[in-house]
């Protein structure tokens, strides 16, 4: 981890009015859920094609035996590793305002943090096709396949975005928003490829936020708008950043 990056990045929270996290999958490897792309994620061994809406529509039964493989043994085990609780630590501090996530795992409200914007919605919420109900997901819903609306027998879907969907309209608009408050934005564990979730740090940029982003590897966000690159694992690179910060946390040394 480069040091000086490091400092840097803590100078600037430290001076920051506003900080808004904004989160990809990458976040959630450590706590042992893998990402979509890249070595050892969920593309490299599932078809993408098999997470379209139109495939749920025609083939629920299927879409479900998959959904049920990936994300409810994935997700169910999983707890907040170091970097989601070093955002919530930054809220506790006031200066964290939000966090606006592609992830779907409820691991930042988990970890305390309490506005959480669900870009791209959440596995543990199933919504009916036919009547809109929304419930949270028990085992016992598996019972059936594929699980089924208490109220009108109508096809349950996670509430998450399928290819094909549209993101919903509230956490948009307080994205977007929240593009126009926030002075720093840290970006962290996200390809920057998937749209239009990737938006959100380049309009944050545009007008006028540092970025600062924490990343294993670059992304495409690193060379265009980055301010502060922290290269490495999100857990390690946050709680690095989080007892620079807040060093009397520290236990001292003893002599
Ligand atoms: P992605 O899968 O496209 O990319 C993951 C990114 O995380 C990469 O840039 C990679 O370099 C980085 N990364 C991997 N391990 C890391 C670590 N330990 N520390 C820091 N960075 C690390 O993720 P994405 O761009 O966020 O995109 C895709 C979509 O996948 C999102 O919309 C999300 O809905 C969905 N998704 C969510 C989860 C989840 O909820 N945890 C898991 C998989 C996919
Ligand atoms: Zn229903």
């Amino acid at each position: 981890m480069n040091t000086k990056n490091l400092e840097a990045a803590a100078d600037i929270i430290r001076t920051a009015r506003r900080v808004a996290g904004f989160t990809g999958a990458g976040i959630s490897v450590e706590s042992g859920i893998p990402p979509f792309r890249g070595e050892g994620g969920i593309w490299s061994k599932y078809d993408p094609s098999l997470f379209d809406i139109h495939y749920f529509q025609t083939q629920p039964e299927k879409a479900w035996e998959l959904i049920k493989e990936i994300f409810y043994s994935y997700f169910g085990k999983a707890e907040p590793n170091g970097a989601h609780i070093a955002l919530a630590r930054l809220e506790v501090e006031g200066k964290l305002s939000c966090i606006i996530t592609q992830n779907i795992d409820s691991l930042h409200q988990e970890a305390g943090n309490t506005d959480v914007v669900e870009f791209h919605g959440n596995s543990r919420r199933l919504v009916c096709l036919k009547c809109s109900t929304k419930l949270l997901f028990t085992e016992a819903l598996f019972d059936n396949m594929p699980p089924r609306c208490e109220e009108c027998s109508g096809i349950l879907k996670p509430d998450f975005i399928f290819f094909g969907e549209a993101i919903p309209v509230l956490a948009q608009e307080r994205a977007l928003t929240e593009t126009r408050l926030a002075d720093v934005w840290i970006v962290i564990g996200t390809t920057g490829t998937v749209f239009p979730a990737a938006s959100i740090p380049i309009m944050a940029k545009q007008n006028g936020s540092t970025i600062i982003e924490v990343n294993a590897r670059p992304s495409a966000f690193t060379d265009d708008i980055t301010d502060i690159f922290l290269e490495g694992k999100a857990a390690g690179v946050m709680t690095a950043l989080i007892e620079l910060l807040y060093p009397e946390d520290t236990p001292a040394q003893e002599e």
